[in-house]
């Protein structure tokens, strides 16, 4: 057995998370030539919780098949937003009370940077001597790196509060900064090379200029601690299908800082989030806290599936033992890759520092698609990103070592195919 196989068998026998594995449904035997896929796409869609069917199956045919509209009320659907949030809030380390589930990630960006300009404008105004305008805050800085969605909508954003859109890698967002900054919209780790920006400074620096910080999670949460709370974030949203398993299309969330709440004013205000949802009134009063985040009727099919999902973080599941357990992963795949690919023929585009690093390897190569169909055929699922490269997403909860091995294994085989 060659030397990294040892090691994998090694490094799986010590794996305090091993277990955690039984907890989804992953082909046994089923996927690629022969033997179970290595999944490593976790990033782009979290594998089926093995509790989730289920539960699903419950929602459908009792809850909504027998009790009908009494489950809004008997199986807490009306409540599902704020008590899902709960759940997630300790793996992004926030109290209870400051997470909503709802919308897409893309909506509840919109959701966010819109209230984050509005916070920095009320601040101004309430800051300033009666008959001042104090600055104009009218500046909108988007990680120039970002998801695309994310600068869309920030775009949109910027048209609509009269302000001006500056694209600025998360490097130079400290430059960019100044008094007419209103707010600062940042991918926590970054989609395409997996690089992990630098939260606490970056925040801290957002709150030096006087404005206000969206950070963005969807490839953080559920992969590493992130210490919103700890932090003093502003605003946060993510999705759930991703690290959090929740299925495809599961709802996102959004996170507002509990000293921010009776200020967040919500460009999407809907008879969920009204202080009265049931007063059905003319004119909108907000209710308190997170709650402001909703906008109209949960999606509750994709939200108590979530909630399923979730269940794999009880029973004594932390996230700092992800994070160790992911770093492991990601370096040990980089030492498979060094061990089985010839020097030159990919370029590591992840960081190798572990503060810098997500839980993804990104590896660039002229023919990265074409190589990612191959690896797909042969039962290692990773993803490709245009132009050239390839993605692999390491899910502590159900990956091992051994997977990490074959993987790198089988790049390597196909990287030395002719034809690629
Ligand atoms: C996956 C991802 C999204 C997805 O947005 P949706 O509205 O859920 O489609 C947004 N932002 C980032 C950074 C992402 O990685």
């Amino acid at each position: 057995m060659s030397e990294p196989r040892l090691r994998a068998k090694e490094l799986d026998a010590a794996d305090g998370l091993a277990a955690q594995r039984a907890e989804f449904l992953l082909d046994e035997g089923g996927g690629g030539s022969g033997g179970e896929a290595v999944y490593l796409d976790g990033n782009s869609l979290g594998a089926l919780p093995a509790a989730v069917p289920g539960r699903l199956e419950d929602v459908v045919r009792r809850q909504w098949g027998e009790l009908r509209i009494r489950s809004w009320t008997e199986e807490g659907w009306w409540t599902a937003p704020e008590r899902i949030g709960d759940r997630i809030a300790p793996l992004v380390g926030a109290a209870a009370g400051q997470i909503v589930v709802g919308d897409s990630t893309s909506v509840n960006v919109f959701k966010a940077v819109v209230g984050a300009v509005r916070l920095a404008r009320s601040a101004d105004t309430a800051a300033g001597p009666v008959g001042s305008a104090g600055p104009v805050r009218d500046e909108i800085v988007v990680d120039a790196t970002t998801f695309p969605t994310d600068g869309y909508i920030a775009e949109s954003a910027a048209r609509m509060t009269g302000c001006t859109l500056r694209p600025v890698p998360p490097s130079g967002v400290p430059d960019a900064l100044g008094d007419r900054t209103a707010a600062v919209l940042l991918n926590h780790v970054d989609y395409r090379t997996g690089r992990l920006h630098d939260l606490p400074a970056l925040t801290a620096a957002v709150h030096a200029a006087g404005a206000y910080v969206v950070w963005d999670l969807c490839h953080s949460a559920g992969a590493l601690p992130v210490g919103l709370d700890e932090h003093g974030v502003d605003l946060a949203v993510g999705c759930t299908y991703k690290y959090l398993n929740g299925g495809p299309g599961s709802p996102a969330y959004l996170y507002v800082r509990a000293e921010l709440q009776d200020r967040f004013d919500s460009p999407l205000p809907g008879w969920n989030s009204h202080a009265e949802p049931f007063g059905m009134r003319p004119e909108y009063a907000p209710a308190p806290g997170a709650l402001r985040g909703r906008v109209g009727t949960p999606d509750i099919l994709s939200m108590l599936a979530l909630e399923a999902a979730l269940d794999v973080w009880d029973g004594g599941v932390t996230i700092e033992a992800v994070r160790a357990k992911s770093l492991a992963l990601t370096d040990f795949f980089l030492e498979c890759v060094e061990a089985y690919v010839p020097e030159g023929r990919v370029e590591c585009l992840t960081p190798r520092a572990h503060g810098e690093r997500g839980s993804q390897i990104a590896l660039r190569c002229p023919d990265a698609g074409d190589v990612m169909k191959r690896l797909i055929e042969r039962g290692v699922v990773g993803d490709f990103r245009h132009p050239d490269v390839l993605r692999f997403g390491f899910t502590p909860l159900y990956v091992g070592f051994a997977d990490v091995e074959r993987a790198a294994r089988v790049l390597a085989d196909v990287l030395a195919e002719p034809g690629t």
